[in-house]
């Protein structure tokens, strides 16, 4: 383990990562979150994954967080999350709020249409984005993997992409068999060349940064193999991100607690939903702080 640069996380990994809030702290001062999320289109409407990763973000503790949403979305994410704000599509209205924010998360059921790739690709090269801590998930690692080769190259501050394997297939050409025989020598040469942090989901999942050290996660279990729970893991990185701790780090605690999360609905319930883990997210971590 130590002549890969690996290490294992755990709950005091998780407990030393993730920052409860201050007596002094005030709601900006508890993480600014910009949520860019969900699609609106007639055949494929995803306004369910900008509400996990939302919810998720909030059940971290988030002290503010707001959502861009495409038109005639904003009841639906006012109703599953009220504390949270709204603003559109436009591109200008989100780089202005990408200036206020500590971190963002791009990507959740974005959907695949040309102008949403337009509107990913634009936003990764905006400064006040690529300057802030960033999560890219889901249709913002499709909109990657599908730019040309010299738009994929930019420099970020602070950023991670987070894949299944099937999406890190897409986005860095190796064989899912490759992938899967060899997964940490792939995600650390990727991560290398890229220069950017990358956690690759599975059982267990790798969180590599570009010095070349790799962290692994093995909480959670098949219960997590449902719908919406990637939505979750990126809402949460993006909210324990937003309090300090760079986005390698953060997506490492952020896993672990996901799978703990998994593991605690499990507990309860043999056939776990999304909605499940949501519900469980402030007891794993309450486990860790208050048990
Ligand atoms: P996504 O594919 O983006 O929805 O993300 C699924 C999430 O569930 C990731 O965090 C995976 O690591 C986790 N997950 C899915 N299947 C398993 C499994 N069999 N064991 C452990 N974690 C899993
Ligand atoms: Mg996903």
């Amino acid at each position: 383990v130590k002549e890969c640069a690996c290490r294992l996380t755990d709950s005091a990994f998780a407990a030393e990562t993730f920052t409860l809030r201050e007596t002094s702290s005030a709601k900006h001062t508890n993480g600014k979150v910009l949520i860019i999320a969900g699609s609106s289109s007639p055949s494929s409407s995803m306004t369910g994954a900008a509400i996990l990763a939302t919810r998720a973000a909030i059940a971290c503790g988030a002290g503010y967080v707001c959502v861009s949403l495409p038109e005639g979305m904003a009841t639906a994410l006012h109703i599953a999350a009220p504390s949270a704000t709204v603003i559109g599509r436009n591109v200008d209205d989100i780089i202005e709020k990408a200036a206020w924010a500590d971190s963002i998360l791009i990507g959740c059921g974005m959907g695949r249409a040309p102008e949403t790739i337009d509107l990913i690709t634009k936003l990764c090269e905006s400064p006040e984005i690529s300057n802030t801590k960033l999560v890219l998930d889901a249709d913002a690692l499709y909109a990657i993997a599908s730019s040309a080769r010299e738009r994929r190259s930019r420099t970020f501050f602070d950023a991670i992409l987070t894949p299944h394997a099937g999406e890190f297939s897409r986005l860095s050409g190796y064989s899912a068999h490759d992938i899967r025989e060899n997964p940490l020598d792939i995600i650390r040469s990727y991560s290398a060349e890229q220069q950017i942090n990358l956690l690759l989901k599975g059982n267990p999942t790798l969180i590599a940064n570009p010095s070349g050290k790799i962290l692994i996660n093995q909480s959670g279990t098949e219960a997590l193999a449902t719908a919406g729970t990637g939505d979750l893991l990126s809402g949460m990185i993006a909210a324990i991100s937003a309090k300090g701790p760079d986005t390698w780090n953060a997506a490492a605690a952020a896993a672990w607690f996901h799978g703990r999360a998994g593991d605690l609905a499990n507990d309860i319930s043999s056939l776990v939903s999304s909605e499940d883990v949501l519900t469980a997210i402030p007891d794993a971590i309450a486990e860790i702080f208050f048990a």
